[in-house]
């Protein structure tokens, strides 16, 4: 008989009941140190005090008001969004995947609104994630995610992951726009690197080509500035968000040039639940902590802490790991063992880590996370890895 909750998911053995900064409550009363935050969703951790008063606060006054009158907590948002970013206009949305939406829609409604009807091809790489909607897997294309749900959205052209040569080979006027990740997340934690990023934007120049970004995962402050693209000097022309802008509550945004977004006039698009006064409440106050360059100086501070201890764990167990990789908090653990068999030997020493591709562990904790949960990450990971080994050996 089909489980009750539609069986999508392999879970584990784990039911958390509460949470305080970077640990989680077991039902059972055991601790765990949260490596995962919720795949970088619990940006600030759990139960932030800015953000369960910012939320309690709006709770009590107004949970919903339709997109149909202004919302002033969405508007404070999309301003400190704009001022802090190279966007002119956002978008809010529920979820990733919702932004992904809009970010193809947009791309093509600039092209038909320029009289290119047929320029609606989007490039996008191998090892990417996008989302689950049809949109977000036909981006992905990864066999995984596609089989048995076709007919797929037309309109992708995949290319593998640096592939150069293809990528210029594939440059036409039927190329509406390139979608990328600076880090790709769930594809194992790859960082594109500066020069690839800038020589695609170079490339988009010069064919015209819009550049969007998927900042889901990569973005607000999780590589040590609000946005990942920042580290490479460019800028896209619409750039998707989601994860951690909501701290936990859910949250997204497409951001947009003004020339971008030009042709998403009124009527164009809508989300009934899109820039919901609760979510952008809760937003708005991630937005104002994690916006802050001081906040993100120690963002900085605490990812060289962190990965100076990874590399002492992966430098003493070279059977369990390979190699430390990635960018600010968004760090990769690639793996010589089985990297599910790292994460279920996680949950025996109390520490929390999300599998990837490419046999990769990642770590994506709290943006505040305390040096002194840093130093018992490392002490954990130490442990797992023994424990590894020995299963192993
Ligand atoms: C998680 C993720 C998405 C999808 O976001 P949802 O909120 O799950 O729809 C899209 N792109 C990237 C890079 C992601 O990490």
């Amino acid at each position: 008989m089909i489980a009750s909750i539609l069986p999508t998911y392999s879970r584990a053995p784990l039911t958390f009941v509460s949470g305080e900064g970077s640990w989680l409550v077991e039902a059972d009363g055991r601790r765990f140190l949260d490596l995962g935050a919720g795949i970088a969703v619990n940006a600030l951790g759990h139960a932030h005090p800015a953000l369960v008063e910012a939320l309690s606060g709006q709770a009590n006054a107004l949970w919903h008001v339709s997109n149909l009158y202004n919302i002033p907590a969405q508007q404070q948002l999309a301003d400190a969004l704009v001022e802090k970013t190279f966007a002119d206009t956002v978008f809010f949305t529920n979820s990733g995947t919702e932004a992904c939406e809009l970010a193809v829609k947009m791309a093509r409604k600039y092209w038909f609104d320029k009289g290119a009807q047929d320029r609606t091809q989007i490039i996008t790489f191998s090892g990417s994630f996008h989302g689950r909607s049809s949109a977000g897997i036909a981006a992905a294309g990864s066999e995984k995610m596609i089989k048995g749900f076709g007919p797929l959205l037309p309109g992708f052209t995949h290319l593998e992951f640096g592939d150069h040569d293809a990528l210029q080979a594939a440059v036409s006027d039927k190329i509406a726009a390139i979608m990328v990740e600076p880090v790709q997340g769930e594809g194992g934690i790859r960082p594109l690197p500066d020069a690839c990023l800038k020589g695609l934007r170079d490339l988009c120049d010069e064919h015209g080509i819009l550049m969007i970004l998927d900042e889901v995962q990569c973005g607000m402050g999780r590589t040590g500035k609000l946005f990942a693209h920042e580290w490479a000097g460019i800028t896209p022309d619409i750039m998707m968000v989601a994860k951690g802008i909501g701290g936990g509550f859910p949250l997204g945004a497409v951001l947009a040039t003004e020339n971008a977004a030009s042709g998403m006039t009124a009527g164009t698009h809508g989300s009934t639940y899109g820039g919901n006064p609760l979510a952008c409440a809760v937003g708005a106050k991630v937005m104002e902590i994690v916006g802050d360059d001081a906040f993100l100086a120690e963002v900085n501070r605490k990812a060289g802490l962190l990965r100076q201890k990874l590399e002492g764990v992966v430098a003493a167990y070279p059977e369990v790991f390979e190699a430390v990789r990635g960018s600010g908090l968004m760090l990769g653990l690639k793996c010589k063992a089985t990297n599910t068999d790292v994460v279920g030997a996680g949950f025996a020493e109390g520490v929390l880590t999300v599998p990837a591709a490419d046999n990769v562990v990642r770590l994506l904790p709290a943006l505040n996370i305390t040096d002194e949960d840093i130093g018992l990450a490392a002490e954990k990971l130490d442990a797992v890895a023994s424990r590894v080994k020995e299963a192993n050996a």
